[in-house]
């Protein structure tokens, strides 16, 4: 029997662990939280990502190792893959993990991304703030997420408070884009080179934290999937990527520029569970295996919403046709991601009225920002 080892126990490694659990697999989880929620479906290591004694426990048991999250120390990684395959690879995760690095591998693969600046002093970023204009954002170069580290700038005089804010660590400067929709490609290569690419997500963040993803929405259209495929294919050949790997960008006027990548399942490729022939956690099951890659087509029009703070009424949600709740087992606390719903329709005007009918359930606040297939 295979064993696979996750870094990171969180909802990402439960649901990769739950979809690798049909082919057979177990599942050996480090995460320095007794709690974390993959332990209720796989083995939990529980230790510090860098404890030595762990990677090495991790080494002996598994048979390779993947990620749930982009933040594991560069060393761990590292060590680690010196002693058994680890995938996405150790540079791959270093760069992903790094927003100047990542920024300069989209530069690299000739992938349009916003102007920026480096910034490691009050002074660079008065200067980054007049050459880039206003707004614009400061970011962390590191752990950052769901809009955690990070600040709009919105002139001058927010310069020393972000700065006094941000400015203990390494921190990027970048120009505000003026996007009409954020997007998402999720794909998944195979150390064969094979690929599969899920259809473009269109999401809608509310306070940097995604709120919903629907597969096919405005603006998406098939000339704007392909031109996202290409640029995905240049990052996954480029990286020499083994595994899921999502592409946040933003549709500008039509053209797609880069944000951030993650080396790993995406929150935005939650709905491939119901709604793809095979979903983002077997395929990634199947990339890091070198099992060929399953087939990404959409089963059925298909959305997802974010459960933050708490699972609401599940029976609410459940009488209704076709609508998945995902619980995560994760404790309620304010903000925190502990569920998603899928909602699956016959057709694109079924999901616009389902979607609707669980927004008003969930974040009744947020119905009207609910993504559309057609232009509002
Ligand atoms: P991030 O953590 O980089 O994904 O940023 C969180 C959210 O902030 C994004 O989903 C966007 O809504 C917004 N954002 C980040 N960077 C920019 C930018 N350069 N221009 C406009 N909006 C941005």
């Amino acid at each position: 029997m295979t064993t696979i080892g996750i870094i990171g126990g969180g909802q990402l490694g439960r649901m990769l662990a739950q979809a690798g659990s049909t082919l057979g697999c177990r599942f050996l989880i480090l995460d320095p939280s007794p709690s974390a929620c993959a332990g209720g479906v796989g083995e939990l290591l529980v230790g510090q990502y860098d404890d030595e004694a762990r990677l090495v426990e991790l080494s002996r048991r598994a048979d390779v190792v993947t990620v749930e999250f982009e933040n594991v120390p560069p060393d761990a990684a590292r060590y680690l893959a010196a002693l058994l395959p680890v995938h996405p690879s150790p540079s791959a995760l270093a760069t992903a993990r790094d927003r100047l690095f990542e920024k300069e591998a989209f530069r690299r693969f000739h992938i349009p991304i916003a102007d920026f600046r480096s910034v490691s002093s009050e002074e660079e970023l008065r200067r980054a703030g007049e050459e880039l204009g206003y707004p614009c954002f400061l970011k962390t170069r590191v752990f950052g997420y769901d809009g955690r580290g990070q600040w709009v700038l919105h002139g001058q005089e927010d310069i020393t408070a972000a700065f006094d804010a941000l400015g203990k660590v390494p921190l990027v400067c970048e120009a505000r884009v003026p996007f009409e929709a954020e997007v998402s490609l999720v794909a998944a290569r195979n150390p064969q080179g094979e690929f599969r690419f899920y259809p473009l997500n269109v999401n809608v963040h509310e306070k940097g934290v995604l709120r919903f993803s629907r597969p096919n929405a405005w603006p998406v259209t098939p000339d704007l999937q392909s031109r996202a495929e290409a640029l995905m294919e240049k990052l996954l050949v480029g990286l020499d990527y083994v595994g899921v790997l999502a592409v946040e960008l933003f549709v500008v006027n039509g053209e797609l520029v880069a944000n951030e990548m993650a080396p790993r399942v995406h929150n935005s490729g939650h709905h491939t569970i119901e709604g793809s022939r095979t979903s983002q956690f077997e395929n990634q099951v199947r990339a890091i295996l070198g099992l060929p890659l399953g087939d990404t087509t959409p089963l059925a029009p298909v959305a997802m919403v974010n459960l933050l703070g708490e699972v609401p009424d599940m029976g609410a949600l459940l009488k209704m046709k076709d609508v998945h709740v995902h619980a995560y087992g994760k404790s309620a606390s304010p903000g925190r991601k502990v569920g998603h719903v899928t909602v699956r329709a016959d057709s694109e005007d079924e999901l616009d009225a389902k979607l609707d009918a669980v927004a008003t359930i969930v974040c009744p606040e947020l119905a009207a920002k609910v993504p559309r297939r057609t232009k509002a």
